[in-house]
């Protein structure tokens, strides 16, 4: 019996798109087709090294005649892509996407928006382990940010253990992705005044029966966002220290270490073991729970944790072209064979 290979459109070929690409080329059921550049820059040479046809996000004719000049060959518009698409994975700036959702919709394909974008706009988010199923044969949803994200990764298996979970967190955020040059701040702590921030918030979308809230502050760094969570359990929870991590242990896309003994202490120290064990980019797609930073203390539990932002996301949008186009209803085959495919696949 022959699969059903489906057909990836991805728009905006950045930081998250290139991933998405990839992770999605090192699929057995679902093909890119092609992939987008606004206009010609050194972006488009890993789309041509990595044998992806080359299109421009716009139909006008100027633009797509663009890119000759510079040596690349554009395939055509970003019309004739979804025109051979079975779904499209919008990697846009964050905002841009409310723009592009009629053009996807007139053109018939299915269509995931990033996590700049907001619930209202997509009426549906999305994370592997928090909602697959309510995604199921859809037309169109919303990978959730790098930090819901990973709060989805710990908070969700709590959620289901539990019963009920009543959270606050502090978002500790990474000012720029290492690749931004035009961002800040460099020199100080900026406080999101905007309380409580989104992020917590955010988590409903998925699992609305966890009652959250966050406030955010952006920090000098560029590697990774931490999580410093308090979360209190319902009464008569049953659980402890070790079995919540546990819980975490089986959970996928959670790496627990213990900073005493491996050494691994700072953000700086996650990212150089994810290069250490050979992600491309030097990505992690786990979320990293220190464990000696985990304790429970009657009902409030205590944690940290370590958000890689480029990466997390990144294997969640293919779980969700699998939701969307129906092709895998139980969320943890679909998260095993995603994880599988990325790890035995060298693709650059
Ligand atoms: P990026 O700026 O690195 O890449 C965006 C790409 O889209 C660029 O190549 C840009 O040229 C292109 N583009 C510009 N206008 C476009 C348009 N109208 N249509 C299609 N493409 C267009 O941005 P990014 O960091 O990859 O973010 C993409 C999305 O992913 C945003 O919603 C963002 O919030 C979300 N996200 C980003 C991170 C992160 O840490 N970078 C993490 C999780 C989610």
């Amino acid at each position: 019996m022959s699969i059903m290979v489906v057909k990836v459109a991805i728009n905006g070929y950045g930081t998250i798109g290139k991933r998405v690409a990839d992770a999605i080329d090192a699929q057995d059921d679902m093909e890119i087709i092609g992939v987008t550049k606004t206009r010609p820059s050194f972006g488009c040479d890993l789309a041509v090294r990595k044998g992806f046809p080359l299109y421009c996000t716009f139909d006008e004719p100027e633009r797509i005649a663009a890119f000759a000049p510079a040596g690349y060959d554009c395939k055509g518009g970003l019309s004739e892509l979804l025109a051979a698409a079975d779904i499209v994975v919008d990697c846009s700036p964050g905002k841009v996407g409310a723009q592009n959702k009629q053009i996807y919709e007139d053109a018939g394909v299915k269509w995931i928006f990033q996590g700049g974008e907001k619930h209202v706009m997509t009426g549906l988010s999305y994370t592997s382990s928090g909602n697959h199923s309510e995604n199921m044969n859809q037309s169109g949803t919303r990978v959730v940010s790098c930090n819901t994200t990973g709060l989805s990764r710990t908070l969700v298996p709590l959620l289901r253990k539990c019963g009920s979970l009543s959270v606050e967190c502090t978002m500790i955020r990474r000012a720029a992705d290492p690749g931004d040059s035009n961002k800040g701040p460099i020199n100080a702590i900026k406080p999101v005044l905007k309380v409580p921030s989104h992020h917590g918030p955010d988590v409903m979308t998925i699992r609305p029966e966890i009652s959250i809230n966050s406030m955010a502050v952006a920090v000098p760094t560029t590697i990774m966002h931490v999580h410093a969570i308090v979360a209190t359990l319902p009464q008569g929870h049953g659980m402890t220290t070790e079995s919540i991590l546990d819980l975490w242990h089986a959970q996928p896309r959670v790496v627990i270490m213990n900073g005493a003994e491996t050494g691994i202490t700072t953000t700086a120290e996650v990212m150089e073991f994810a290069r250490d064990i050979g992600r491309k980019w030097g990505d992690l797609h786990e979320i990293f729970v220190w464990e000696d930073g985990v304790k429970l203390d009657g009902d409030t539990l205590y944690y940290f944790q370590a958000i890689h932002q480029e990466s997390d996301v990144i294997p969640e949008n293919v779980d969700a072209i699998r939701a969307l186009m129906g092709l895998e209803s139980d969320w943890n085959v679909s998260v095993s064979k995603t994880d599988k495919a990325i790890a035995t696949y060298n693709g650059l």
